[in-house]
């Protein structure tokens, strides 16, 4: 099998100076799988800038408050008001404070990069207050609203309001099965058509089919949050398409390739959110048992019930 040492977007050749370590799976979404032989700087930066960055706009909520995110300036996504946009809607919040001196009534807004931080302040404020008898009070609604629950009650899984999606998310979607293609096989023609989708040069549904999979889906084990990816190779059907599942919540079946012309392959990986849980190879298959020109219809119950899920899986994971 060749080796790529050559940039899938652009072809340039990957040396030391130009090369780039791209997450598969992006890291805003708490991904742990990356490669330094798919993509140049220039190309990284180029998606990153657009296709990953509408992902994390859209998901990137779901990672920070699992506490996935690891990324070191999360705190640049709490705007003026300390809320953080969520699809558009403010409805989420990191934790802030509101203290005001209850002499001069002057107030100051304190805030957090999480719950943890949040709490030790309080905590210790109380204990310093109580021994240096100061008058500033905290603002107890405050707490309330930003507590876990508030995450629970106020992310709605409501048909309509809470959707995923659009022209950049599905060439994102698409993005992270061509990494994980050509890192776990080192060839890229297979998925050349799908490499022109993200950059689109080639129109959604002319060969990149997307599906949405009401039953066909991992199962995630009891308290699990975890992303999903697989790549497969149908050598009778002349098809690779691959599945990605993001926080057991979001998953798409995708059509890669439907002119395949080699042997038959399947490969999958899990990417857990959460301690107690793995990343790694894992055994699945998400069979394909449809017609290339079919699909199937959106499973809304199916989704609500995978939200709710998430929802109170992450309110248990704020009491620990
Ligand atoms: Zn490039």
């Amino acid at each position: 099998m060749p080796i790529i040492n050559k940039c899938y977007s652009c072809d340039v050749e990957l040396l030391n100076e130009n090369s780039s370590i791209e997450h598969i799976i992006p890291r805003a979404l708490g991904g742990k799988l990356k490669s330094s032989k798919l993509l140049c700087k220039n190309c990284n930066e180029r998606y990153g800038y657009s296709i990953d960055a509408e992902i994390e706009k859209q998901l990137g909520t779901f990672a920070i408050v699992i506490g996935a995110n690891r990324k070191k300036n999360k705190i640049e996504l709490i705007d003026k008001d300390g809320e953080i946009g969520y699809f558009g809607k403010n409805m989420l919040t990191l934790p802030i404070l509101d203290l005001k001196d209850s002499k001069t009534g002057e107030k100051k807004r304190i805030s957090f990069n999480n719950y943890e931080e949040r709490d030790k302040f309080v905590e210790e404020f109380k204990i310093g207050r109580e021994s240096k008898g100061k008058t500033v009070e905290i603002n107890v609604s405050d707490l309330a609203y930003e507590s876990p629950l508030f995450f629970k009650n106020n992310i709605s899984n409501k048909p309509g309001e809470f959707q995923f999606g659009g022209d950049l998310a599905n060439r994102a979607i698409v993005k992270m099965l061509i990494g994980y293609y050509i890192k776990e096989f080192a060839i890229k023609h297979n998925v050349a058509k799908a490499i022109d989708f993200i950059d689109s040069k080639l129109d959604h549904g002319v060969q990149v089919r997307f599906h949405y999979i009401p039953i066909l889906t991992y199962t995630p084990s009891e308290n699990e949050i975890s992303h999903v990816i697989m790549i497969k190779g149908v050598e009778e059907r002349g098809l690779v398409y691959g599945y990605v599942e993001l926080f057991n919540c979001f998953n798409f079946l995708v059509i890669l390739n439907n002119d395949y012309d080699g042997k038959s392959f399947k490969k999958a990986y899990r990417n857990s959110l959460v301690k107690d849980f793995n990343s790694g190879p894992i055994d699945i298959d998400i069979p394909i048992d449809f017609t290339i020109s079919g699909s199937v219809n959106y499973n809304q119950i199916l989704m609500n019930n995978r939200i709710n899920r998430l929802k109170n899986l992450i309110v248990n994971l704020k009491k620990d």
